[in-house]
Order: C-alpha cells, then structure tokens, then sequence
C-alpha cells in the first residue's frame, strides 16, 4: 500500500490553518473531483476521497490534535463514510446545487441526518423529501402552496425529554453521555454506537408514556412552498430547518422540496422553450394572414403567417417560453405550423381545386390521380 499523504498538504493548507480555511479549501477540492463531475476518471475519485479523509480528520479538532501529535496512527479509528459519518456534511454545502452533488455521493434519498436518535453523529434531525406535482402553467409563472406532512415534533408531555414528568434522566454511565463507544485491538479501533443508550448518551428512569421515551411524536404540519417559475422536473428546492425535529437538542433536518412537472397536452417543453403545433388551411398556406395562437402565461397572441408558407415551418414567439430560473430572460416558443389537408370536399370545392390544378399545369384524369 502506498504511503499515505500528510492531510495538510492533501488539501493545500499549512499546519495552523483555522476551520474556515480547512473548510473552503475542502469545498473546493471536492468540487473539482467530484465523481459525479468525473465520470469513470480514477484519478479524480483518488483524489475526492482522500481530501475528505483529511476532511474528516481536521475538521474534528479532537481528531486533528490527535493526528497532530501521532500522525495518521493517530487517527487509525476513521471510519469511512457510512450514513453517520455524512451526517455534517450538508452545512458546508449550503446552496441546494451543492446539496445535490452531495447527496448521491452519500447515497441519497434518506437525506443525511439519518433517523433520530440512530446514533451520537446524528443529533441533527433527519431530512425531509417531499415530491410536489406541478403544471407547466406553474412552472411557468411560479407557485405558492401549502404542502402538509408528517413530522417528528417535540412531545408535548415530556417537552422532548423521553421522561414521564416527575422522573429522572442520567448521564449514561457507558459512554459519559458520548452516545459512542471506542474498542481498541492492536492496531485497530472501532468506534460504535453505545449500546447502553443506543447513541442517545443519557439513560431514560421512567420512560414518557406519550412518546415511549423517544421524546418525539409524528405531527402534520402545514408549510407553504414557493416554487420560483422556471423549474423542471428534478429541481430541488431546500427549505432549511424544514426537516425532522432532532431527538438529542440538535439543530433541525431540511426540508427537499421534489418537483415534479407534468407533460402539457398542448405544449411541448425543450429547455426553456416550448413548441407549440397548429393547423392551418390550405388557402392561409397560400395567401398568408393572421392567426391567434395559444401561450402558457394564458394570453393568445397574433401570428403572421406569410403567403406561401409551408407545412412544418416554425415560427418563432420571442420571450413567450420559460424563465431563466434565478436569472433574468425567458425563452421562446416555436410555433410549428401543419397544414390541414380536408378529408371530405363538396362538389364545389372539387371542381375549384381541378380549376386550381389546370392552372398550375397540370392535366387531370378522372381514372387516375394526378400527374403531369
Ligand atoms: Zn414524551
Ligand atoms: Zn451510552
């Protein structure tokens, strides 16, 4: 095994660099090799891990003193990256791009607080997805609504302590309240959850019959969501502190607000432009004119059809797609315009149309169709 590098050096920052600077410089290792961002590339995902290995150990100033005074045998305990050992990872990811990026590489979709009480790491509440289902009007113009849903809330009769009132909550003796246990063999060691507490560091007399001692209870509540226009199916919107309520005093899960926007029946959606298909007669073809056609914010608008236009041409309605989301603009909509060819004609329109035809120069014979 090749030797491993000084976790300063990984990321670039001297020996007495603060939090902050160990922070930004992680940030921006992590951007750049990214595996999501450098697909099938080794050396990039080489390099993503072991800056946030050395992520993990300075960022933790009991670790990094540790590893300050024994080296990388100072730290042998490290844990990889199991669902725990992400849990603070969202904060220095602020920006819900960011977010996005961190999560599949967390492996996603349960969030990164994990559930409640499940271990010393996870004080911070367990996140929240939510999927919302939007139009395309909605998307277009953007959206207010009131979301409802299920959540851990303080228990009202043990104000989140887990104890039946009148009864005594200790330190648990285990772990002296760390929630976690350290078992050293040889060279190894391996932190786990206590056993005693099960990660919740205090130890429960009379548990609250309320909450079974969980200290939390599942209550609706209402949210109101704005979703900016402009969105597509996939956006996320992150609603901070939106999430589960923490069991041990930590801070609040988010909320992920899941967006979801519907096929329209009549628009058709590339980006922020839209096509739109209409018909036009024969005659409008080949004379040309004014028609109104449909748009998403509802308003019908005029569309100069020349004379001599021809089935499947495009026209274009400038700024009548969607906003640019977070930026100024809109796209456009295409107007694609097909020509209606009549399946049933009156004798009439018949006779005009072989009028039509002797003009154009050609012959008709009533036995066979048209040629020349
Ligand atoms: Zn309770
Ligand atoms: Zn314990």
């Amino acid at each position: 095994m090749a030797s491993k590098r000084d976790y300063y050096e990984v990321l670039g920052v001297s020996k007495s660099a603060n939090e902050d600077e160990i922070k930004k410089a992680y940030r921006q290792l992590a951007l750049k090799y990214h595996p999501d961002r450098n697909k099938g590339n080794q050396e990039a995902e080489d390099k993503f891990k072991e800056a946030t290995e050395a992520y993990e150990v300075l960022r933790d100033s009991k670790k990094r003193s540790q590893y300050d005074k024994f080296g990388h045998e100072g730290v042998g305990g490290f844990e990889g990256f199991g669902r725990g050992a992400s849990a603070d990872f969202s904060d220095i990811f602020g920006d819900f791009d960011l977010g996005d990026i961190f999560e599949g590489f967390f492996g996603g979709g349960g969030g990164f607080g994990g559930r409640p009480g499940s271990s010393q790491r996870a004080r911070r509440g367990a996140d929240i997805q939510y999927d919302l289902s939007l139009t395309l009007e909605e998307a277009a113009i953007g959206h207010e609504v009131q979301i409802e849903i299920p959540r851990h809330e303080h228990c009202a009769t043990c104000s989140g302590s887990g104890s039946a009132p009148g009864s005594k909550t200790t330190t648990c003796p285990v772990c002296n309240g760390t929630g976690q246990v350290r078992q050293t063999q040889g060279f190894f060691s391996v932190t786990q959850t206590c056993y005693k507490c099960r990660g919740e560091g205090k130890i429960i007399g009379n548990p609250c019959k309320t909450c079974n001692g969980s200290g939390l209870k599942v209550q609706k509540r209402k949210i109101t969501v704005k979703v900016p226009p402009g969105v597509e199916s996939g956006s996320r919107l992150k609603i901070t502190g939106e999430g589960e309520q923490s069991s041990g005093g930590g801070t609040r899960g988010d909320l992920y607000v899941l967006l979801h926007v519907r096929k329209h029946e009549l628009f058709e959606r590339h980006g922020n432009d839209l096509l739109l298909d209409v018909s036009i007669s024969i005659p409008l073809a080949c004379l040309g004119g004014e028609i109104l056609v449909d748009t998403i914010y509802g308003k019908k608008i005029k569309l100069k059809v020349p004379s001599g236009t021809q089935s499947g041409q495009i026209f274009r309605l400038k700024g009548q797609g969607l906003p640019y989301l977070g930026s100024y603009g809109k796209g456009d909509q295409h107007v694609r315009v097909n020509i209606d060819i009549p399946k049933k004609l009156s004798a009439r329109q018949k006779e005009l149309l072989k009028e039509f035809a002797k003009l154009n120069g050609e012959t008709f014979d009533q036995a066979r169709p048209f040629y020349k």
